[in-house]
């Protein structure tokens, strides 16, 4: 199994050792920093920090940390330039799967500059983008996003994470991949069950967002032994647990 989107950094070895125990081989480690970022240095000693460190810490308990790196939306009051510089050589060096998360969640004007600055360097290093859609006000925000995506990247290379019933109407047409995250506060097991249901597994990637926040580091298998409980077919229930994902990011 995979967990298309946590945040490895903010979680314990005892996550680890028990996410690998219940059958996720692979996780995929976002940046986000949750405090005051009075200098860019902070946000880069963050990602460099998720690069080294906590992709060592997981592995000593057989998790398979990949890495998204980039300015999260809430991270935007910095001056941005030294952080694209990196951005391109860390793809460069294949360090990361993806640039992210990334996306907007006030509609300031730095976060939306930053957004598409980092959807061209995605667009011209042909990289991957994992896109957040904030807990409030979420339509609207995910309209401002679904207008600035063609203009700056392939659908193809995005996901939308934090897909919910009030919103996926808005995204199930375009050619991004969509993430359903079943985290306390957001989406329980059950609703996301309800969206593959309605819509197909084609185009959905499952993941916990485990965080800060409350969390539940084991809340992508138990969606997925409850999908097989419920009997839905072997192929389907892959598609979500691990090949979408595997065909995305290539991994
Ligand atoms: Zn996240």
């Amino acid at each position: 199994m995979i967990d298309t989107h946590m945040h490895a950094d903010a979680r314990s070895s005892e996550d680890f050792e028990l996410m690998f125990q219940s059958g996720i081989d692979t996780a995929i480690t976002c940046s986000y920093y949750p405090y005051r970022i009075p200098h860019e240095m902070i946000l880069l000693n963050h990602l460099n920090r998720i690069l080294e460190l906590d992709t060592a810490r997981a592995r000593q308990y057989g998790l398979d940390l990949k890495v998204a790196l980039g300015i999260h939306p809430t991270n935007s009051s910095i001056n941005p330039e030294s952080i694209f510089k990196q951005l391109y050589r860390w793809i460069d060096e294949k360090q990361i799967v993806a640039i992210g998360e990334i996306g907007l969640e006030d509609l300031t004007e730095s976060e939306i500059d930053i957004f598409k600055k980092q959807l061209d360097i995605a667009s011209e290093t042909d990289s991957k983008v994992i896109i957040h859609t904030p807990r409030k006000n979420k339509p609207e925000v995910l309209k401002v996003i679904l207008d600035i995506i063609p203009q700056h990247i392939d659908e193809k290379q995005a996901v939308i994470d934090h897909i919910n019933q009030d919103v996926v109407n808005q995204a199930i047409d375009t050619d991004c991949m969509l993430g359903l995250t079943v985290q306390p506060q957001k989406m329980d097991k059950f609703e996301a069950i309800s969206l593959l249901d309605e819509y197909g597994f084609d185009k959905f990637l499952l993941n916990s967002d485990i965080s800060n926040k409350p969390s539940d580091p084991l809340s992508v298998p138990k969606t997925v032994r409850e999908l097989k409980r419920q009997g839905y077919g072997k192929s389907d229930v892959e598609k979500v647990a691990c090949k979408n994902a595997v065909e995305f990011f290539s991994l």
